[in-house]
């Protein structure tokens, strides 16, 4: 694939996303795709969808897993119930990590991506070793189907980032950056992130975001592409400097209004596909 391909996040069911038919009106060749509901992981549905995305021309770079119970509503509710961290859901999520990495296989996905969840800061808590231990199990299980996993960026501060990544000894493991979330919640600066973090940068998304005038208190605010805080020019510079090549994904999570999305998705492109004519891409 060339350089820089343009992707959106889609979905197959009633999650987050947009559809597929939109994904292929909109004419990226890529996608992230949220994992479907339990009910819709079966072989055959997998050979359906399969069928689906190659009559779109259409390809899946990246599975993303999600679970019941996680709400975004606030920052202290994100680190309630978020990804692998809260200890009464750890057990079941992460067989569902396993269950969603398996159908991914069907689909002849070889990347699964998740936010975890507020990595704690304290390394020597007994909260982190559980995190390493269940984050290792995850990649040892990713591993044995040739896949790798890709911690979506945003809670923690890229260097707390880059160390817990060290701490859990996987190379199967990644990251997939996304700028916005990195002001959503206060992390830090988003290109000094990216290079920080720059190695470990397998996947990305594109997402746009203004800052909390109280961060990592309140959230910043989600808007379109070009809108906010991230300098985009800039953003495909600095993955340019770190090499990256692969997917450039747009998230626009505004499902309750598909319209808007739409537009707001189609204007994304448009601004991406100028940023790359003129880095040369
Ligand atoms: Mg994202």
């Amino acid at each position: 694939m060339s350089k820089w391909p343009l992707g959106v996040f889609a979905s197959i069911d009633a999650g987050l996303g947009v559809h597929l038919e939109v994904a292929h009106e909109l004419g990226v060749p890529t996608i992230h795709l949220h994992a479907p509901k339990k009910q819709s992981r079966a072989p055959e549905r997998a050979a359906e969808f399969t069928r689906q995305l190659k009559d779109l021309g259409i390809e899946i770079s990246c599975v993303f897993a999600g679970f019941e119970g996680e709400s975004y509503a606030d920052i202290p509710t994100v680190e309630r119930t978020i990804g692998l961290v809260p200890p009464e859901t750890r057990a079941e999520r992460v067989a569902e990590l396993k269950e969603i990495a398996d159908f991914a296989k069907l689909l002849g996905v070889d990347v699964v991506g998740m936010h975890l969840g507020y990595v704690p800061h304290n390394a020597d808590s007994s909260l982190y070793q559980e995190v390493l231990n269940v984050t290792r199990d995850a990649c040892r299980y990713l591993a044995a189907n040739g896949q790798s996993l890709h911690l979506e960026t945003g809670q923690e501060p890229a260097d707390v980032l880059v160390k817990f990544l060290k701490d859990t000894g996987c190379d199967n493991l990644f990251v997939n950056f996304d700028p916005a979330n990195m002001i959503l919640y206060g992390a830090g600066e988003p290109l000094t992130a990216l290079e920080l973090i720059g190695p470990y940068v397998h996947s990305v998304h594109c997402k746009d975001a203004t800052w909390s005038d109280k961060p990592g208190e309140t959230w910043g605010a989600e808007v379109p592409l070009g809108e906010g805080a991230v300098d985009m020019a800039a953003y495909l510079q600095t993955l340019d400097k770190i090499g990256y090549t692969g997917p450039l994904t747009i998230e626009r999570e505004i499902p309750q209004e598909p319209a808007r999305q739409k537009a707001e998705i189609g204007k994304a492109l448009e601004l991406l596909k100028s940023l790359k004519q003129r880095a040369g891409a």
